[in-house]
């Protein structure tokens, strides 16, 4: 592909600079998570007002219309910007896009303008205790009931459901027939007694994600996505999304770390150490790799309309690369890096979860050498 961008594209990025340098909310509070949240809330907020939440999303949803180029411009200014990350960042980026992909009129006119405003908040209750790579294997079942489905199971791993009101859950409706094909993919309401939400702390020392616990909760028949029993499609669209959204940004992200890592090595007069300059030589090499794969990915969006496997190449990579970052700028930093520098601290701890969260890299591995090489299936 082309990699210039046309006047119309300059003038897209022209506008959300000039947007930024005016509208930064400054740097967000650290420690406290529930001050950090409001602060995100308020920053997403002030994105609905401009227009810049839910940049690719089509005008009549209440987004920009901005086309996949916009939008991998938007995300890589974003990062260039260093701007914290809007509160509803789940709703934004997987369950807008997937009831726009596969809901009624209706719930589009329900769901879709409180996901932009930040109104209501959205969470993943896709993983379980004993389902987590192997998702279909799920166990949480809901069951119809006078024209509401009532729903027990576990859910774990779930980012921001102490904020949510509502979860992308996927649950057993059908138990006679293939794995795949029993599940249905609901909008459960958080906010019912049924519902426990319990935290767990990560590593980082933040609760970030959560337990639930789900006793005999009610959905209404209309709260069903794509039709019953067509969860397991509909659970791909909102997982694809999650990858592909991932590239420009990540991309970005490791480009910007990077130069700041450059910049710490100098500081300690490590920029003439051969192991030093090897390392962070190897990490720009890999970061210009997953720039030009990133493009590869926008290119498949670009022809089909669709995120493809390809997402799954590049969020295996960025977690790759985003381990080795942070390890080398621990070996840069020394023994006082736990001590004296939180913010690389933080990161490095932070970076472990990468290979694992929204897909390990064994299963992203799997799925490039099955979808994007062609290899045949081990089973
Ligand atoms: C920070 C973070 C946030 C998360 N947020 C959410 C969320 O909001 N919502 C949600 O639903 N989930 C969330 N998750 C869960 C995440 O999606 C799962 O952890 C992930 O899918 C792996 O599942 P598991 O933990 O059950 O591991 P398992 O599936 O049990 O895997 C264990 C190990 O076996 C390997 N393995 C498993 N199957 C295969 C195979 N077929 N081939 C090769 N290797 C294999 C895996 O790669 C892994 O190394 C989050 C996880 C993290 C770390």
């Amino acid at each position: 592909m082309d990699l210039t961008l046309s006047p119309d594209e300059e003038a897209f990025r022209d506008e959300l600079r000039t947007w930024l340098e005016d509208n930064h909310p400054g740097e967000e509070p650290k420690g406290d998570e529930e001050e950090a949240f409001a602060f995100r809330l308020e920053w997403q907020k002030k994105l609905h007002a401009a227009g810049w939440a839910g940049v690719s999303w089509p005008k009549e949803y209440g987004g920009r219309g901005a086309t996949p180029i916009e939008q991998a411009i938007f995300s890589a200014e974003m990062v260039r910007a260093n701007t914290p990350a809007p509160a509803n960042i789940l709703g934004l980026a997987m369950g807008g896009p997937t009831v726009i992909a596969h809901g009624t009129e209706e719930q589009k006119e329900r769901f879709v303008e409180p996901i932009l405003s930040g109104e209501e908040i959205w969470c993943q209750g896709f993983s379980e205790p004993e389902s987590g790579s192997d998702l279909a294997s799920l166990k949480t079942k809901a069951v119809k009931d006078n024209g509401e489905w009532v729903v027990t199971g576990q859910k774990v791993w779930t980012t921001f459901a102490h904020h949510a009101k509502w979860c992308m859950l996927v649950a057993r409706t059908d138990t006679e027939v293939p794995k795949h094909k029993g599940l249905t993919y609901f909008l459960m309401d958080m906010q019912q007694d049924a519902v426990q939400v319990r935290p767990l702390v990560q590593i980082t020392g933040q609760p970030e994600f959560n337990e639930l616990f789900i006793e005999e909760a009610r959905i209404p028949d209309e709260n069903v996505i794509g039709g019953v029993g067509n969860g397991w499609m509909v659970a791909i669209t909102t997982l694809m999304h999650e990858r592909s959204g991932i590239a420009f940004g990540s991309m970005a992200q490791v480009k910007r770390d990077l130069a700041s890592l450059i910049e710490v090595a100098r500081d300690r007069g490590l920029d003439d150490d051969p192991v030093t300059r090897q390392q962070l030589a190897q990490l720009y090499i890999e970061s210009e790799v997953l720039r030009i794969n990133a493009y590869r990915g926008l290119t498949q969006i670009i022809k089909t309309g669709q995120p493809g496997p390809e997402g799954s190449l590049s969020k295996w990579h960025w977690s790759d690369i985003n381990q080795s970052l942070t390890e080398t700028a621990m070996d840069i930093r020394g023994p006082e890096a736990p001590v004296v520098d939180g913010e690389w601290s933080y990161r490095f701890l932070r970076a472990r979860a990468n290979s694992i969260e929204g897909g390990t890299t064994e299963i992203l591995k799997n799925i490039v050498a099955e979808r994007v090489l062609g290899l045949p299936k081990l089973r």
